[in-house]
């Protein structure tokens, strides 16, 4: 199927980056179209149940609407809610269980392919984010049903043996869950301790944690190999196995890179892998196409977040209106 009406922007991704370019373009009168694989911000109805956010609620914002909560920092139901919300006000022509596969053509008259139509546009917007692609531990049994690179809740693990894998963010939200859950948590860090980055109000608890024996911690570890009931593992004084009835290896995510590729994006030879791109345009070196959002900082997944990221839209929207104009 092909759509006939070509489109002045074609959007990639309905993450709140996504959204915030497709009403950016609106009030650029840009005519657009947002195709998403998923759910309207798939990655967010991804996180843990009831997770807080650690952006107060106006750093969140798109578009001028404001996100109102009775917190300090709201909740991911609370924000997956404002930006519903916010679509349905701005009338966004949003198409979601889309996925995105290809690109021909070149600026001004590019034909996106998904799958399940083709759609005319002048230019596209990238806004693709990370979260469908975890860092993998590349070992055996890594495919297992109890092994897990996201966390959802707590609850089914009381009493349980959970190993988690990580040191970041992720991992230590998780490890303080599943042990006031009632799990017996062991935690498997590569490097010398809890990460420096974890937020200053979640690494005291967790050090807290591991410091009273509560939750049981290797450092300097490599995953061995994972069976349905134990964890192989390395660390400084040899090797060990632990129980295991549930793994969860929370040690980030990257960008789908073949899907930059298979859309013409090169990916610079830096330490991170940055997709090409202009800092100041966001366009990318396939003229016409731009990245926005998160996926812009490569596998540095703390560079760009909704934060600073949303800002990216307005540049981008501006930038397309220009050169249509010229
Ligand atoms: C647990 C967690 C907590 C976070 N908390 C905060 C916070 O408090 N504050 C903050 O500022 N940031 C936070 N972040 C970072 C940031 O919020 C997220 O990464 C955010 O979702 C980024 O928005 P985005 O629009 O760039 O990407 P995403 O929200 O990931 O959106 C990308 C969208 O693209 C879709 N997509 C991908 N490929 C295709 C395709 N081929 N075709 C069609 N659609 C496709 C995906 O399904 C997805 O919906 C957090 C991240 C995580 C993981």
């Amino acid at each position: 199927m092909s759509e006939s009406q070509q489109y002045d922007v074609a959007i990639v991704g309905a993450g709140p980056v996504g959204l915030a370019c497709a009403i950016e373009a609106g009030r650029q009168n840009l005519s657009h179209i947002v195709v998403e694989k998923g759910s309207l911000v798939n990655s967010l109805i991804g996180y843990p149940t009831n997770m807080e956010f650690f952006s107060t609620p106006e750093l969140l914002e798109i578009g001028g609407y404001p996100l109102v909560s009775s917190r300090y920092k709201p909740l991911r139901e609370e924000t997956i809610d404002y930006y519903h919300r916010v679509a349905r006000t701005e009338n966004l022509n949003i198409h979601l269980s889309e996925k995105v596969l290809r690109l021909e053509g070149k600026r001004g008259q590019f034909t996106l392919y998904t799958d399940k139509k083709s759609i005319q546009t002048r230019n596209v917007i990238v806004a693709t984010g990370f979260f469908d692609q975890p860092n993998l531990l590349n070992v055996e049994g890594e495919n297992l049903d109890h092994v897990h690179h996201y966390f959802k809740e707590a609850y089914a693990y009381s009493g349980r043996d959970v190993v988690v894998v990580g040191a970041k963010n992720s991992a230590a939200k998780a490890a303080l869950l599943l042990n006031r859950q009632g799990a017996n948590v062991t935690m498997l860090i590569r490097g010398a301790d809890v990460a420096p980055t974890v937020k200053y109000w979640i690494r005291p608890d967790l050090i807290n944690r591991i410091d009273e024996g509560s939750i049981a911690v290797f450092y300097h570890t490599k995953i061995t190999g994972i069976t349905a009931s134990t964890v192989h593992f390395t660390d400084k004084t040899g090797e060990h196995s632990l129980p295991s009835d549930a793994v969860f290896a929370l040690i980030g995510y990257h960008p789908d890179y073949s899907f930059l590729r298979e859309l013409g994006i090169d990916i610079d030879n830096d330490a991170v892998d940055t997709p090409h791109h202009d800092p100041n345009t966001f366009e990318s070196n396939r003229k016409g196409v731009y990245l926005a959002g998160t996926v812009c900082g490569g596998r540095h997944t703390s560079k760009w977040f909704i934060e600073n990221g949303r800002f990216h839209a307005e540049v981008i929207a501006t930038q397309i209106a220009n050169v249509l104009s010229a």
